[in-house]
C-alpha cells in the first residue's frame, strides 16, 4: 500500500483557486484526490477546477466567503451533496491589511481575524461533523511565518496565523479520539498574489527576504504540494498538532 495514496479521497481547499491553495490543490489531485475548489471569485475558481481536472481527478468550484459562517457550513453541505463524503480540509483562504498598529479601525481588525482565524474555525466545526462520524479526516491550516515572529506592518495577520497554531493544537487533542489529525503548515516567503502586493508595499521587502532565506530564493506554491500530501494521507496517521514550517530555513536561522 502507497502511504501518499490518497485515491477515493475528497478534499476542500478554502482558497484553492491561485497561489499556495492552488499548489496544494495540484499535490492533493496528483495524488488521487478530488478536489474540491472554495472561494469567492468564480472565474479564478473556474480556471483552476480546469487545471485539477486536467490532472485526471474530479474538481468543483463551491462558493465561499469564510467571513460568514453561513457560507463555511454551506460549502460543506454542498461538497457531501456533490461528492458523497470529506475526507481533507486545507483551511488556506486569507488575507492581510498593512498599516502601523495605531492605524487599524476595529472594522479592519476584525475582517483580518474573522476571515484568517474565525473561517477556519467554523469550517473545521463543519467539517468535524461529516469527519466524526465517518471515523476519518485529515485538516490541515495555514499559519505563516507570522505565527512565530511579530510583523510591525500587520498586526492583526500575525495575531490571527499566531492563533491558527493554537487552535490547531487544541483541535487535534480534541478531536485525536476520532482519528481526525489537525496539524498547520507554516509557509515562508513565498511568490504570490498577496506577497506581490506586500512587496509593492513594503520597501525593500523582497531584499531582505533574500537575504534572510537560507535557501537563497522565494517559495513557490508548487513548495508546498508535498506537505500537503503528507498531512492528507495515511503516511502521517500518528501525527497531529504539528507546526510544520516550509521556509527554506527561514525560521531555523538565528
Ligand atoms: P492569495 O492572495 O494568492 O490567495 C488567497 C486566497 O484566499 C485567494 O484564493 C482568495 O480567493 C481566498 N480568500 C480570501 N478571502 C476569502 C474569503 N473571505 N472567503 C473565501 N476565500 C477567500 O495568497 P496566498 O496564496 O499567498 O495565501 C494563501 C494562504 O497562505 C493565506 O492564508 C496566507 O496568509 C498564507 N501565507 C502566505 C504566504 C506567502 O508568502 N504567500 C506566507 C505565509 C502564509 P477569492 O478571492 O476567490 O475568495
Amino acid at each position: 500500500m502507497n502511504p501518499f495514496d490518497l485515491t477515493g479521497r475528497v478534499a476542500v481547499v478554502t482558497g484553492g483557486n491561485g497561489g499556495i491553495g492552488l499548489g496544494m490543490a495540484k499535490g492533493l489531485a496528483a495524488a488521487g484526490a478530488a478536489v474540491v475548489v472554495a472561494a469567492r471569485n468564480r472565474d479564478k475558481s473556474a480556471s483552476a477546477v480546469e487545471e485539477l481536472a486536467a490532472l485526471g481527478v474530479r474538481s468543483a468550484f463551491v462558493v465561499l466567503d469564510v467571513a460568514d459562517p453561513a457560507s463555511c457550513r454551506a460549502m460543506v453541505a454542498e461538497t457531501v451533496a456533490q461528492f458523497g463524503r470529506l475526507d481533507i480540509l486545507v483551511n488556506n483562504a486569507g488575507m492581510s491589511i498593512r498599516k502601523p498598529p495605531d492605524a487599524y479601525t476595529v472594522a479592519e481588525w476584525q475582517q483580518v481575524i474573522t476571515t484568517n482565524l474565525t473561517g477556519a474555525f467554523v469550517c473545521c466545526q463543519a467539517a468535524y461533523t461529516v469527519m466524526k462520524p465517518a471515523g476519518y479526516g485529515k485538516i490541515i491550516n495555514i499559519g505563516s511565518m507570522m505565527s512565530i515572529f511579530g510583523g510591525a506592518y500587520a498586526v492583526p495577520y500575525a495575531s490571527s496565523k499566531g492563533g491558527i497554531v493554537q487552535m490547531t493544537k487544541s483541535l487535534a487533542t480534541a478531536w485525536a479520539k476520532d482519528n481526525v489529525q489537525v496539524n498547520a503548515v507554516l509557509p515562508g516567503w513565498i511568490d504570490t498574489e498577496l506577497t506581490r502586493d506586500a512587496r509593492a508595499q513594503v520597501p525593500g521587502l523582497n531584499e531582505r527576504v533574500l537575504n534572510r532565506t537560507p535557501a537563497g530564493r522565494w517559495g513557490v506554491p508548487e513548495d508546498l504540494a508535498g506537505v500537503a500530501v503528507f498531512l492528507a494521507a495515511p503516511a502521517s496517521n500518528f501525527v497531529t498538532g504539528a507546526a510544520i514550517p516550509v521556509d527554506g530555513g527561514y525560521a531555523s536561522e538565528f
